[in-house]
């Protein structure tokens, strides 16, 4: 597993996939927000697709109670490095609970519903790739997962 030229888009293709009828039975509406062309980065593929699934299962457990679920994907390229984020509109994640929820087995879910590892685990990934992973709260209130990462110029 190390790290070759992965698209993007093709990980949250492949995530969305992954998640497609409980999307569709929640009533979530996904907002794509990234350039036509390709983007590219250094990752291992399989890896990053873990990341995306583990953000976007938590979004979407976060919204089960948001009468109008909203879940957006961006990819935005910036320099040497491209932002991949997600967001949600759900309750978002309370400022005491932000500078603890990238811990091992910190989670607010009750027991049997997380084990509070995805996050932890995520973190390690990206920053294994030499990239960052961080939370804040997105522009609606919800929680907003940035992965910035180092673009890598096209396939290998
Ligand atoms: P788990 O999902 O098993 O609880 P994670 O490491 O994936 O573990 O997440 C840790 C905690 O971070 C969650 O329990 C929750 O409190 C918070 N969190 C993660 N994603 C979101 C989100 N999209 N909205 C609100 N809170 C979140
Ligand atoms: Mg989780």
């Amino acid at each position: 597993d190390r790290p070759t030229s992965v698209s993007v888009p093709a990980c949250f293709d492949y995530a969305l996939r992954l998640f497609q009828s409980r999307l569709r039975d929640a009533g979530v509406r996904i907002e794509r927000d990234w350039p036509d062309d390709e983007v590219w980065v250094r990752a291992d593929l399989v890896r990053l697709e873990q990341v995306l699934v583990n953000l976007i299962g938590n979004a979407l457990q976060a919204m089960n109670q948001t009468p109008d679920p909203l879940l957006r994907l961006g990819i935005e390229p910036a320099g040497e490095t491209v932002r991949i984020r997600v967001t949600d509109n759900g309750p978002g994640i309370a400022e005491q609970h932000l500078g603890r929820i990238f811990e091992p087995f910190f989670t607010t879910k009750s027991p049997g519903s997380g084990l509070g590892l995805g996050l932890s685990i995520s973190a390690r990934i990206i920053d294994d790739l030499g990239g960052q992973l961080a939370a804040d709260h997105g522009p609606g209130g919800g929680a907003r997962f940035t992965i910035t990462l180092p673009l890598s110029p096209g396939p290998d």
